[in-house]
């Protein structure tokens, strides 16, 4: 079974308000020291590990000199039995996007870019603190199209109280008539430890936010989009196949501060702490839960995909999932072809969802 290997990348040039990822201050010798750390640590994973996905999030990887990102997935390379057509995706801010980083990401083997180009709108993008135009971010797509890079997403947030369904619909407009071939849209969170947590912008209502996430349903299916995971949409064949483990439970590597993992039936995470990350030879990892992917957890899961699941892989549950199921079809559970899936607004209540259809499922 091919693994997945995430990389967190834990620096940014200016921290967003509404953002509690981990990251601090990009400096040259922060980076160094952290490449090194990720490249001592990737040679500790197991010798040949099959793997066809690599994931550089965080924080900005963009930020970093493309040599240290070509250094890393070399180490990657030489450690893993890394497949020959694997998804190797980088987060990139749309500022830090240059014909001359495009080429030498495309170099080191990058076939697949994430912008985070959050919204079309200035106005947006400003109240979100971005630092980058709705201009910028297009000519960003743009640029790496030239580029070569095919395999293109943009990620969008939608919460704020003034996207109505106009403002919505030119944002999508403008999306779906750049070459992208992947959106994730994000509902924006207000985390307490943030600015936007002391002092939050004016929001839409939880109707309102329905309405949209509805809209922006079934402005992308018509536009060729296949809703494909409860946050995500992507045209045919461009599902991340990176972030699709996360969903159907497969194994995954996290290398860096903050990172995660899950293999071998448990749950790994690495502390919040650049300097800790970057002063231990092996990185300081603690194991979050002995008994990870339970059946409950893995229909959980399942169920964010449009693929959903199918009960008869859990014989032990499958009688208690159809039966819970059977008042929710056809609103909010979709029962085809044997499998059991969400609708969209199955998704929008998803946490109710899974809670009448797990009570009594371990
Ligand atoms: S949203 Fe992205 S760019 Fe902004 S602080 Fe968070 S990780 Fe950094």
């Amino acid at each position: 079974m091919n693994a997945g290997i995430y990389i967190h990348v834990p620096f940014c040039a200016v921290k967003c308000p509404y953002c509690d990822f981990y990251s601090g201050r990009y400096s040259a010798k922060d980076a160094a020291a952290f490449t090194a750390a990720v490249c001592r640590n990737l040679n500790t994973l197991p010798q040949d590990l099959p793997a066809d996905t690599v994931y550089f999030g965080g924080g900005t990887p963009s930020l970093l000199p493309p040599e240290m990102i070509g250094r890393m997935l070399c180490t990657a390379r030489e450690r893993l039995l890394l497949a020959q057509d694997a998804e190797i995706t980088l987060e990139a801010n749309p500022l830090t996007v240059t014909a001359e980083r495009l080429a030498a990401w495309k170099q080191s083997g990058i076939n697949r870019l994430s912008l985070g180009v959050q919204s079309f709108s200035d106005e947006t993008l400003r109240m979100l603190g971005r630092k980058h135009t709705a201009q910028q971010a297009k000519a960003a797509v743009l640029s790496a199209q030239e580029a070569g890079f095919q395999n293109l997403s943009v990620d969008l947030m939608l919460g704020l109280a003034h996207q109505n369904s106009s403002r919505l619909r030119v944002e999508l407009e403008t999306a779906v008539t750049l070459p992208v071939t992947h959106l994730s849209a994000y509902l924006l969170k207000i985390e307490p430890e943030t600015p936007f947590g002391k002092t939050p912008p004016p929001l839409l209502s939880a109707d309102e936010t329905a309405d949209r996430y509805l809209e922006m349903h079934s402005f992308l299916t018509d536009a060729g989009f296949c809703h494909y995971e409860i946050s995500n949409f992507a045209k045919k064949g461009y599902a991340s196949r990176h972030n699709c483990k996360y969903w159907r439970g497969l194994p995954y590597y996290g290398i860096g501060p903050a990172a995660h993992s899950c293999h071998d039936g448990k749950r790994f995470a690495v502390p919040r702490d650049l300097a800790a990350f970057t002063a231990a030879p092996l990185q300081p990892e603690t194991v979050t839960d002995e008994a990870a992917l339970t059946d409950g957890e893995r229909i959980m899961l399942g169920l964010r995909l449009s693929e959903g699941i199918c009960p008869e892989d859990y014989p032990a549950s499958a009688q208690t999932l159809r039966r819970a199921a059977a008042p929710l079809i056809p609103q909010y559970l979709s029962a085809e072809n044997g499998r059991l899936s969400m609708t969209p607004e199955g998704w929008l209540v998803s946490n109710s969802v899974l809670a009448a259809l797990l009570r009594d499922i371990p």
